[in-house]
């Protein structure tokens, strides 16, 4: 089996990162049966450099005709960069909204996983975060408060700001949908996160969610309102398996829930459109103040392309191991220096591919 996907290496520690991960897939791809082809995209400061803008036509058509895409992050130092010094639709992160729009990416995977050999990192009480947790946030991307119609007026002198919060059934059956399919691939329970008590887009998201739910009757539903949901992820995270929310609540939420697992090197993402097609990427920058010094973890792009095999590809074995891969790195004790701690052994971007390449069976 042959996998088509693109690459975009980005900025800063993105080319050394996707590196990483595509040794790491490549040698999954010998031991699972597949093998990947990779096609080399430019975006962001890297297109600038060469074409001037961020993101060509010709990239997105090539992005398109894969099967999905692998990316690490873009921009750079926004107060020195020179990139910085273009007028704001010309810049690296214009590309980065520019493709996730042209790919229909509506749905946003943020997985917040706390491995328990890094509970030290993390901000919680132990008795809470003991034995680690695993959630995936299923955020809205494309609809909602930040796309909604939106205009500031001044009358008789005093200025009103409005901001509209819009969603029609369609955009929420569709991010249900995905949201109770990757319930069934992990533990079978859905927290869908609302405001209905109070927002009339909130009752409809929760009506239209429990429809979605009458076709997956292995699949547990419950719903909880965005202020409990913000208290419930520092108190007992536990609880949750797959949380769905519309944009803003889980902008808000992702971050909170990225926090309490201490490490922005170990965050993967997938941005995912209707099809199998999906964006894989680490949440985090492109780091410029560490880049070209083969210091970068590269674990959150690793967990991304796992995330890849699982979603576009079905390969669900071999996404499984990877992750347990990264798992068996670090309880051997393995470390890059932002996830260092006492008597753990510190090794650089390229011995971490390395060493969980060794660890895929
Ligand atoms: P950042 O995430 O790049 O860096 C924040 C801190 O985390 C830095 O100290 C950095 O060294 C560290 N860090 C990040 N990733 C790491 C990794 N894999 N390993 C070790 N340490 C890591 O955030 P920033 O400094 O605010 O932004 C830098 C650039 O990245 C900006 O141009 C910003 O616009 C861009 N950015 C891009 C994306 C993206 O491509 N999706 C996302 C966020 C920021």
């Amino acid at each position: 089996m042959k996998l088509n996907i693109g690459v975009i290496k980005g900025d800063g520690i993105g080319p050394e990162i996707v590196t990483e991960a595509m040794k790491v897939l490549d040698r999954t791809g010998e031991v699972y049966g597949f093998q990947c082809s990779y096609e080399q995209l430019l975006m962001g400061g890297a297109s600038i450099d060469v074409h001037g803008i961020p993101l060509t036509d010709e990239t997105i058509e090539r992005a398109k005709a894969s099967d999905a895409v692998l990316m690490g992050s873009i921009g750079g130092d926004t107060n020195t960069s020179p990139w910085y010094k273009l007028e704001p639709s010309k810049r690296p992160e214009a590309g980065l909204l520019k493709i996730r729009k042209e790919l229909g990416l509506f749905a946003n995977l943020r997985p917040a996983v706390l491995y328990e050999e890094l509970s030290g990192a993390c901000p919680l009480k132990e008795e809470i975060t003991a034995g680690g947790f695993d959630m995936m946030i299923m955020r809205e991307l494309t609809g909602g408060l930040y796309f909604g119609e939106r205009k500031t007026v001044e009358e008789n002198g005093i200025r009103t700001a409005y901001d509209s919060l819009t969603y029609n059934e369609n955009e929420i059956r569709r991010i249900a949908v995905k949201a109770f399919d990757i319930a069934r691939k992990r533990r079978h329970k859905v927290i869908s996160v609302d405001k209905a008590n109070v927002l009339d887009s909130s009752r409809l998201w929760r009506k239209v969610v429990e429809e979605v739910a009458k076709d997956y009757p292995d699949v547990t539903l419950e719903h909880m309102l965005v202020d409990n949901c913000a208290m419930q992820l520092v108190k007992n995270p536990k609880q949750f398996d797959v949380l769905l929310t519309e944009n803003m609540f889980g902008d808000i939420l992702s971050d909170e829930a990225s926090m309490v697992t201490g490490s922005i090197g170990m965050l993967a993402s997938a941005s995912l459109n209707e099809t199998k097609f999906g964006l894989y990427e680490p949440s985090g920058g492109s780091a410029p103040d560490i880049a070209g010094k083969g210091i970068a973890n590269p674990i959150a792009t690793i967990l991304s392309a796992a995330m890849m095999l699982r979603y576009s590809f079905d390969q669900d074995d071999a996404a499984d191991a990877i992750e347990a891969a990264v798992s068996q790195v670090l309880k051997d004790g393995y470390r890059t220096g932002d996830i260092m701690s006492d008597g753990c052994t510190k090794v650089n971007t390229a011995q971490m591919g390395d060493l969980i390449c060794e660890r895929i069976h």
